[in-house]
């Protein structure tokens, strides 16, 4: 793996970085290092994939890290795009936006902000590269990414080109249903349905009541559990509801604590490890499982 991997730092656009410490690669800080392989365009990605994959090197795609705990020690390398793209493109509102995977979604939230762009306000406030919002499906009360996404440009594992268009099959609640085991998402097309200064209005206001119920400023993960939608009685069971009932907000396992403002939440105060984030998520679920006879599956990836 080694080779393949020193191998690609000679393909222009591609750098590639061993045993980088990588706590700073995820929003939870959990201390991490690995290999990691940043990649500037298109041909680049083209080129990593194929050679990964032709030298049985599997690899994991990296955003923000946002919805991702990363292990003390990776066994496969990460693999995270850096495009750059033409920004005066957000200097003023278009009908249209192609966009590279690796913009970050405040960037478009703020560029939506600025000119009322309606159908935007739905990601409000998510952490998160467009790529990594995208394969999550990420969304707010306000509405889901999928809504606006059009077109979905991908690099498969064997390094070729594929397009997707985008249907009403093509996402559920945090999932989309198109990118395979190995494709790499590099830009996409996404549209708006007009401008409306009420707009601006719904995200300044989206924003801040993000602040006053979410740990923003501690390094999180985002919801660790999934909402459970029961399909037989038509309900849907917040996991951080159960958990603040069950008297858990501000429960503390040696760095971590359950976020006092919102009981999906948990908070890395220091130095947590990543099996303490498996032992606090396996105690809640196993309590949760206990007080409500559901099982929630975690949103996060681990
Ligand atoms: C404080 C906080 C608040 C949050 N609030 C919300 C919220 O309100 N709603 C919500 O939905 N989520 C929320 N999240 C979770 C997170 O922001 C989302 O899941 C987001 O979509 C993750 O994007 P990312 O770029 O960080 O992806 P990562 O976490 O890096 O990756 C997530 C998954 O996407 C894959 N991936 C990433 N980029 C690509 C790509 N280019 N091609 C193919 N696969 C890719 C990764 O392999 C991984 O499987 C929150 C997180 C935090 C820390």
């Amino acid at each position: 793996m080694r080779e393949a991997l020193n191998d690609l730092n000679s393909v222009p656009g591609v750098l590639v970085e061993l045993n980088k410490d990588l706590k700073k690669f995820s929003t939870m800080r959990l201390d991490a290092v690995g290999d990691l392989i940043t990649v500037k365009n298109v041909e680049a990605l083209k080129a990593v994939t194929k050679t990964l994959t032709t030298n049985n090197v599997e690899y994991r795609v990296l955003g923000w890290g946002a919805n991702m705990l990363l292990p003390a020690t990776a066994t496969k390398p990460y693999l995270q795009l850096d495009f750059d793209f033409e920004r005066s493109v957000l200097d003023n509102p278009q009908d249209e936006y192609i966009l590279p995977a690796s913009v970050s979604l405040a960037t478009l939230t703020s560029h939506a902000n600025k000119f009322g762009l309606k159908g935007w306000e739905v990601f409000t406030g998510i952490p998160a590269s467009l790529g990594g919002a995208i394969f999550m499906n990420a969304g707010t009360n306000l509405g889901e990414i999928g809504s606006i996404v059009k077109e979905v440009w991908l690099i498969t594992k064997n390094g070729e080109e594929k397009l997707i268009k985008i249907d009403g099959k093509s996402f559920s609640y945090r999932h989309n249903h198109f990118v395979q085991q190995g494709d790499v998402i590099y830009q996409a097309r996404l549209v708006h349905s007009g401008l409306d200064p009420a707009i601006s209005k719904k995200i300044r206001e989206y924003l801040e009541m993000r602040t006053r119920t979410q740990p923003l400023k501690e390094w999180t993960c985002g919801c660790v559990f999934q909402n459970h939608h029961d399909l037989d009685r038509g309900v849907t069971c917040r996991a951080g509801q159960f958990i603040d009932i069950m008297g858990l907000k501000g429960f503390t396992y040696k760095n971590l604590r359950i976020s006092p403002k919102h009981a999906n939440f948990m908070e890395n105060s220091g130095e947590s490890s990543y099996e303490d984030v498996l032992t606090m998520i396996g105690l809640l679920q196993k309590e949760l499982k206990l007080q409500t006879g559901v099982s929630f599956a975690t949103e996060v990836e681990y």
